[in-house]
């Protein structure tokens, strides 16, 4: 791997205390082109802008796909992944989708492994700090016919971040808009699938709520997903989420809430999850919690939700299984922790 570091780090400029999320990167990224059937030879180069003609593919037809993990420093600054082997198979299985080629798994680590060496001290210690990792793949064939690109990019930049109270949220069930349907791209970390949820998202925002839960697109009577992230309800004593499809995003977030729920002796049922159920579950007051789970916060715990202009308000609790599931995952991400599932990955 060719790698060319900068002559100045531009880290004494940055305030990390005072970051807004994803717009600060580090001073170097991984590039890998696809040419010519075949990854080439991959580099790390300074973060910089790269140019592109106007009829390059992925500006036409949204082939791309993305991933998002995180860095974390431990008390001895040593740097560790979470499950990257996850993203890296979902970054495939996005990218099979999507009529991208395969990326080697070897350049893949090799770039993760070097890059965060080279931008380690962007990494800061303390529960919350964390430098967000986005691969991206996408077609970078210049042409405007609609068929697959023969050229593809594959890019890694990093970005610090501070994790930020995400706040509780209040959060609207859609009825008219999906986010996914069977048999298409929902359970990919499509581009594409980003930029559909903006609209509805603002409509729902408008009305004063911060995301949507999105049902199934057949008969909108599942609960699917909570805006980018995977859905969980408490009802009682009982952890339910529903299961993955193609409808729905296989988090590495709510993979790990599931094992650390059963190891904690808690009841949990992966099913479909209907509407109906939660609302007779909030108003016979059985429905204790509802969170979200993905890389970027942990768990989001959620307020209340709207359904059909009728607002309900989750119970507000100590010592929630929210918390407990987070300060357990986050634990094992910043090495405080035994790791019985080999879940940490050092970088070496
Ligand atoms: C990325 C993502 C998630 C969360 O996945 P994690 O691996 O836990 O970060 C959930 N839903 C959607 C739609 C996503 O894009």
């Amino acid at each position: 791997m060719k790698i060319e570091k900068v002559l100045a780090s531009k880290l004494p400029n940055v305030d990390l205390e005072n970051l807004s999320f994803g717009t600060v990167f580090t001073d170097h990224m991984f590039i890998c082109k696809y040419i010519s059937d075949s990854w080439q030879e991959p580099e790390i180069m300074p973060y910089q802008s790269i140019s592109f003609e106007p009829s390059t593919s992925v500006f036409h037809y949204g082939q791309a796909v993305f991933e998002g993990m995180k860095a974390y420093k431990d008390n001895q600054n040593k740097i560790w992944l979470f499950r990257p082997l996850e993203n890296y198979n979902r970054i495939n299985r996005s990218s099979e989708r999507l009529q991208i080629p395969k990326f080697p798994e070897e350049f893949f680590f090799n770039g993760l492994n070097e890059l965060l060496k080279i931008d380690s001290d962007w990494i800061q210690t303390g529960i919350g700090n964390s430098l967000y990792v986005r691969p991206f793949v996408f077609a970078s064939q210049a042409g405007v016919q609609a068929s697959p690109s023969v050229e593809y990019t594959f890019i890694i930049i990093c970005c610090p971040v501070k994790s930020y109270y995400g706040g509780e949220v209040n959060i609207l069930i859609e009825e008219n808009f999906s986010r996914a349907a069977d048999g298409g791209v929902g359970f990919a970390k499509a581009a594409g699938n980003y930029a559909a949820q903006f609209y509805p998202t603002s409509l729902a925002q408008q009305k004063g709520y911060q995301q949507i839960i999105w049902t199934d697109a057949k008969s909108h009577k599942f609960l699917e997903e909570a805006g980018t992230m995977n859905i969980f309800f408490k009802i009682n004593d009982k952890l339910i989420t529903a299961p993955t499809n193609d409808r729905i995003l296989d988090g590495i977030t709510r993979k790990s809430v599931i094992q650390i729920a059963k190891d904690l002796g808690i009841d949990v049922e992966v099913r479909p999850v209907t509407v109906s159920e939660i609302i007779d579950a909030a108003e016979n007051k059985s429905l204790k919690e509802m969170f979200g789970s993905g890389t970027a916060v942990v768990v989001s715990p959620i307020k209340s939700f709207g359904y059909r202009n009728k607002n309900f308000k989750l119970p507000e609790i100590n010592n929630s299984l929210a918390d407990t599931l987070k300060e357990k995952i986050t634990s094992i991400q910043y090495n405080l922790s035994t790791d019985p599932y080999g879940w940490r990955h050092p970088i070496v």
